[in-house]
């Protein structure tokens, strides 16, 4: 491991991903590491609100978050790859410009990476493979599951970030990871962004067709929001959990947008 050469600098490093779990990893450790690096990985395509929450941590912490960004962005890989949307099975956006940026931060130096995977979560995500780094997961060493997590960034007077009212997930405004009833809410909190992605779906020549969802077009699937909204009531109400009555927002929201049954996400793009 990385520690064992005395006459090497080992770095510490935090991605902090603009979402819930990595924002509450820095305030659990940014004390008890003062030389950690934290590092943002900018895809070009995130929501405003996750720069706000990253400004809200930075100014609350008093830390340095270090924003990396792939030489060439989102529409150049695009088109590398043909018009291919990224998707579960192609994550090419995840390598090209969150992964690649990240390891050429990282070199060949010897690093611990901080990775916010919880004590209730049962999922890797992206554990780097390069020998030089080292993963340590405080959340499952500490037993800390979302209940702790959300307890930290309340306590921290950071909160949740504001998307949280209405989508799941940090990471780009068209992630494929996002559910049905999260694109209609898009199209209602940021109708601009909404019609990026379509034009995304549509902008082929030669009338080729990919979708970010799958089985329809966004255009399809808001024709069909009134049924896809009542599913999603239907799915609320489904939910055995409830909130002590006088249950903290934070705590109501994360009941209600629980972002751990909706497919495999991926620690460096979602938390
Ligand atoms: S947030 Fe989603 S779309 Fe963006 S890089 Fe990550 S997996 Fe790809």
């Amino acid at each position: 491991m990385a520690d064992q050469d005395p006459s090497r600098r080992v770095r510490h490093i935090l991605g902090i991903s603009g979402g819930r779990d990595s924002a509450a990893l820095a305030v659990l450790m940014h004390a008890r590491v003062p030389q950690m690096e934290y590092f943002f990985c900018d895809t070009g395509k995130e929501l405003k609100e996750t720069y706000q929450f990253l400004d809200r941590l930075r100014a609350r912490l008093g830390i340095t978050i270090t924003r990396l960004q792939a030489e060439r962005g989102f529409d150049h890989w695009l088109s590398v790859y043909n018009g291919l949307l990224p998707s579960p099975r192609m994550r090419w956006c995840t390598k090209k410009l969150k992964i690649e940026p990240l390891e050429e931060f990282i070199g060949d130096d010897a690093a611990v990476s901080y990775v916010g995977i919880r004590a209730d979560e049962n999922r890797d995500g992206y554990i780097s493979t390069k020998p030089n780094i080292e993963a340590v997961f405080p959340f499952r060493e500490e037993g800390i599951d979302k209940a702790g997590v959300i307890r930290i960034l309340e306590e921290s007077g950071i909160g949740m970030p504001d998307y949280y009212r209405w989508r799941t997930r940090s990471g780009c405004f068209f992630c494929f990871f996002q559910r049905k009833i999260e694109w209609v809410r898009l199209s209602d909190e940021h109708p601009d962004l909404f019609a990026l992605a379509v034009g995304y779906e549509e902008g082929h020549s030669d009338g080729r067709r990919y979708t970010w969802t799958a089985g329809e077009t966004l255009r399809q699937l808001i024709a069909r929001r009134a049924e896809i909204e009542r599913e999603d009531v239907q799915r609320m109400s489904r939910a055995s959990a409830r909130p002590a009555p006088n249950a903290p927002l934070a705590e109501v929201l994360a009941l209600h947008f629980d972002d751990d049954d909706v497919g495999a996400g991926c620690t460096i793009c979602h938390v």
